[in-house]
C-alpha cells in the first residue's frame, strides 16, 4: 500500500524485506489499521515520497529473526509499536525511546528514517527485541493493534498528563485516540470525562464508555466543562485533533494550574494564546508519545480487559482495498479500519 500523491494511494508489488542486522525481524502482517496520522499522509500535509509503503500498526506472526533477536522467535504471534528506538542512546538509557536519537517510524518516509511501512504483507523490524511482543493469551488482533500505537498513545495522554484517581478530564477529537484516551481516563480513576466532537455517532460512543458527550458547536463545551467542575474546568484537557482551534479550546477548558496534553500531530506552526497558558499556569505536554515505554502496562490492560478497544473497531477491509477504505477514513465515515492482507 503505497502514497503516490495527496489523496492517492495504490496497492503495488514490492520485493520482500529481507533481515539487514542482527536485531532485525520479519514479519508477517495479519491486521494493519489505518491511523489519523495516515490521514496526514494522504493530504499531503505530512510530505513523504511517492512510492513509499504506509503503515504503522500491525499485528502478524514472526517469520524470521537476526541472530541477537531474543524476545520472539518465528512462529509467535506479535504485535509492534509505531516506531523503534536503539535502546543504547541517551534518551534511551533515560526510557525517553520516543526521542530516540536513532528513532524511526514505520511508513513515514526519508524524514522519520525510511521505515517502509505495516500496510503490507511483510514488514522488516528492526531492534525487534524493543520494539515487538508476544500478543498475551485472549487478546484478539483487532484489541492488540491498538497497543503500539492508539492506545500507547492515549496511555501516555492521559499518564503523563498527570491524571489522578477523583480528576477531571476533557478529551477534544474522538477519533480512536481520542475515545481510548476516554476509556484510560475511566480505568484511571477519573471522576469526569467530557468528550467534544461534531460528529453524533462518535459521541455516543463516548457516552458508551462513560463520558459525558457535548457536541463542539450545538452544545456549549465550556458551559458544560464549568457545570460539571464548579466552574473551575478541567485538570486534564487532551487536544487528539491537532487543529490550533482544538488547541485553543482545550487550553480554555482547562483549570488553573491544569495541563493540556497535546496529543494531535502538529508539523507546522500554530499560535496559542500565551495570555492564556500563561495566566492560568498550564503545563502543555506535547510530542509523539513513549509506547514503547508504555506498551507492557497497556498490553496488561488489554489483556485484563481493563481496557478494550474493539468497539472502535468498525471496518475490516482486505489490503487490496485500501484506496477505498483511505477514502471511507478521510470522509469520517470510520473509526478504525482494520486491513488483511
Ligand atoms: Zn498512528
Ligand atoms: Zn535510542
Amino acid at each position: 500500500m503505497t502514497f503516490q500523491a495527496p489523496g492517492e494511494v495504490q496497492v503495488e508489488d514490492r520485493p520482500e524485506p529481507t533481515l539487514q542486522a542482527a536485531d532485525d525481524a520479519i514479519v508477517r502482517v495479519e491486521a494493519t489499521g489505518i491511523c489519523g496520522s495516515d490521514l496526514h499522509i494522504y493530504h499531503g500535509r505530512v510530505e513523504i515520497e511517492p512510492g513509499f509503503v504506509i503503515g504503522h500498526e500491525y499485528v502478524g506472526t514472526v517469520v524470521e529473526t537476526g541472530e541477537a533477536v531474543s524476545e520472539v522467535k518465528a512462529g509467535e504471534r506479535v504485535l509492534g509499536t509505531y516506531g523503534t528506538a536503539c535502546g543504547d542512546c541517551f534518551f534511551c538509557r533515560r526510557a525517553e525511546y520516543h526521542k530516540c536519537d536513532d528513532g524511526r517510524v514505520f511508513g513515514h518516509g526519508a524524514t522519520l528514517g525510511s521505515l517502509q511501512g505495516a500496510q503490507a504483507e511483510l514488514l522488516l523490524v528492526p531492534h525487534a527485541n524493543l520494539v515487538l511482543r508476544r500478543v498475551p493469551e485472549g487478546v484478539s488482533d483487532d484489541a492488540a493493534l491498538f497497543a503500539g500505537d492508539v492506545a500507547g498513545t492515549a496511555y501516555h495522554a492521559i499518564v503523563e498528563g498527570g491524571l489522578e484517581p477523583g480528576g477531571s478530564v476533557a478529551v477534544l477529537g474522538l477519533g480512536p485516540v481520542g475515545l481510548s484516551a476516554v476509556q484510560v481516563a475511566r480505568a484511571a480513576g477519573a471522576a469526569q470525562v467530557v468528550a467534544v466532537d461534531s460528529v453524533q455517532e462518535r459521541l455516543r460512543v463516548a457516552e458508551s464508555l462513560g463520558a459525558t458527550p457535548v457536541h463542539l458547536t450545538e452544545d456549549d463545551p465550556r458551559g458544560a466543562v464549568k457545570g460539571l467542575t464548579e466552574g473551575r474546568g478541567v485538570d486534564l484537557s487532551v487536544e487528539a485533533v491537532g487543529h490550533p482551534e482544538a488547541l485553543d479550546l482545550a487550553c480554555r477548558l482547562a483549570r488553573k494550574a491544569g495541563t493540556v496534553s497535546v496529543t494531535g500531530v502538529y508539523a507546522e506552526r500554530a499560535e496559542v494564546h500565551m495570555g492564556v497558558v500563561w495566566i492560568k499556569a498550564l503545563t502543555l505536554r506535547t510530542g509523539h508519545a513513549n509506547v514503547i515505554g508504555h506498551l507492557d502496562r497497556v498490553l496488561e490492560m488489554l489483556a485484563s480487559g481493563v481496557l478494550d478497544p474493539t468497539p472502535l473497531v468498525t471496518h475490516h477491509m482486505r489490503l487490496d482495498e485500501a484506496p477505498d477504505a483511505y477514502a471511507i477514513y478521510d470522509r469520517r465515515e470510520a473509526l478504525k479500519i482494520v486491513l488483511a492482507p
